[in-house]
């Protein structure tokens, strides 16, 4: 029989030692009960004037006889009694930043949180195809298309706080980092307010990965002093757009695609020079890596067949990986020269 029952405000009397007792009460507190807990089996009297009567009695059932007593006080004052298991193991939520796809930029941590892990809930950017090898936890897809919301971030949340609540090592996997534009913070906060330990272990983020992974460094000494990272999922304030371009450093985007020409717009509005370099670098790390080289001119028609997921950067430092490329060019030139000249 299921029953579903307001508990809102309402006098649970939890029984039981808090290790046995510890998912009950959380179930109860997440279901917003005022929780009262009787640690060991006592004589109780729910009639007496200085004892609250509790609206149900959860009783945790950890084999000791000596609750009968309270079961038959219970049954006496017509107080409903709810029959919990015992606990098991403790369930925690850690959430494992991914990196940018590429399974040799996994944290050991993430790769020992995920070896250790009873369920995966993981999202489509983190690096989901290598999962097999890396854990035998039950594995399941909570990814997100843009636009068309598979499943909901409270859905996500709910779903990995009634894991934990039952006993369940639960890993979170993102892509990149969990704290940079990855609700990884909400998630926490759904932990803890359902009373679930929550850790987090950091991933290497796109944001700085995705640059290198075109060979362009987001600071160089005397080209760049500051890396800005934006989120392009809606488009920037004027205001915004003036002191991005007052700044000098380098600006990387996020999630940037769809806002591209707002951006490029507001930028040349904010009068940052026609020439400043641009650069999208779509699917890092993954089969059809792809840069695209313009400028802050040029860029809407440049990028016209760019798709996400791709990272945005602009500045100067752009050109560093195209006098990087240029100099491995030659390198690689002189050294086929090199070897053909030793061989005539
Ligand atoms: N928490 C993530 C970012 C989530 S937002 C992190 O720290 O990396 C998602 C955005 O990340 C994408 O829209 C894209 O801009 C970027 N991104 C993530 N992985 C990428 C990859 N392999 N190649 C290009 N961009 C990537």
């Amino acid at each position: 029989m299921q029953l579903t029952i307001d508990l809102t405000g309402r006098d649970v009397l939890v029984t039981g030692s808090d290790t046995v007792s510890r998912q009950a009460v959380r179930r109860y507190q997440a279901a917003g009960a005022t929780i009262h807990r009787l640690l060991k089996p006592a004589a109780v009297s729910f009639d007496g004037p200085l004892t609250v009567r509790p609206f149900l009695v959860a009783v945790v059932d950890d084999g000791d006889t000596g609750w009968l007593p309270l079961l038959e006080s219970c049954r006496e004052a017509g107080v409903p009694v709810a029959h919990e298991p015992a606990a098991g193991p403790e369930g925690h939520v850690t959430l494992v930043g991914g990196g940018p796809g590429a399974l040799d930029l996994l944290t050991v941590g993430a790769v020992h949180a995920l070896r250790d892990a009873d369920v995966v809930f993981y999202d489509r950017l983190a690096p989901y195809q290598e999962l097999a090898a890396l854990t035998s936890a039950e594995l399941v897809d909570v990814g997100k298309q843009p636009g068309h919301h598979k499943v909901t971030q409270r859905d996500i949340e709910k779903l990995m706080v009634e894991a934990a609540l039952l006993g369940k090592n639960v890993v979170r996997l993102k892509g990149g980092d969990p704290y940079v534009f990855g609700r990884g913070g909400e998630e926490v906060a759904a932990c803890v307010a359902a009373g679930v330990p929550a850790r987090v272990i950091s991933g290497v983020t796109s944001a700085i990965s995705v640059p290198a992974a075109a060979g362009i460094p987001v600071t160089h000494r005397e080209v760049s002093h500051m890396f800005t990272v934006v989120s392009g999922h809606a488009p920037l304030t004027e205001k915004e757009h003036t002191h991005l371009a007052g700044l000098g450093g380098t600006i990387v985007v996020l999630m940037g695609i769809g806002t591209l020409p707002q951006l490029a717009a507001g930028l040349r509005r904010a009068g940052m020079k026609l020439d400043m370099p641009m650069a999208v670098v779509e699917r890092a790390y993954r089969p059809g890596q792809r840069t695209t080289i313009a400028d802050l001119g040029t860029i809407e028609t440049a990028a016209t067949g760019c798709s996400n997921p791709a990272v945005l950067v602009i500045g100067e430092v752009v050109r560093v990986a195209e006098a990087n490329r240029n100099h491995a060019e030659a390198s690689a030139e002189l050294s086929r020269l090199a070897a053909s000249l030793l061989e005539a």
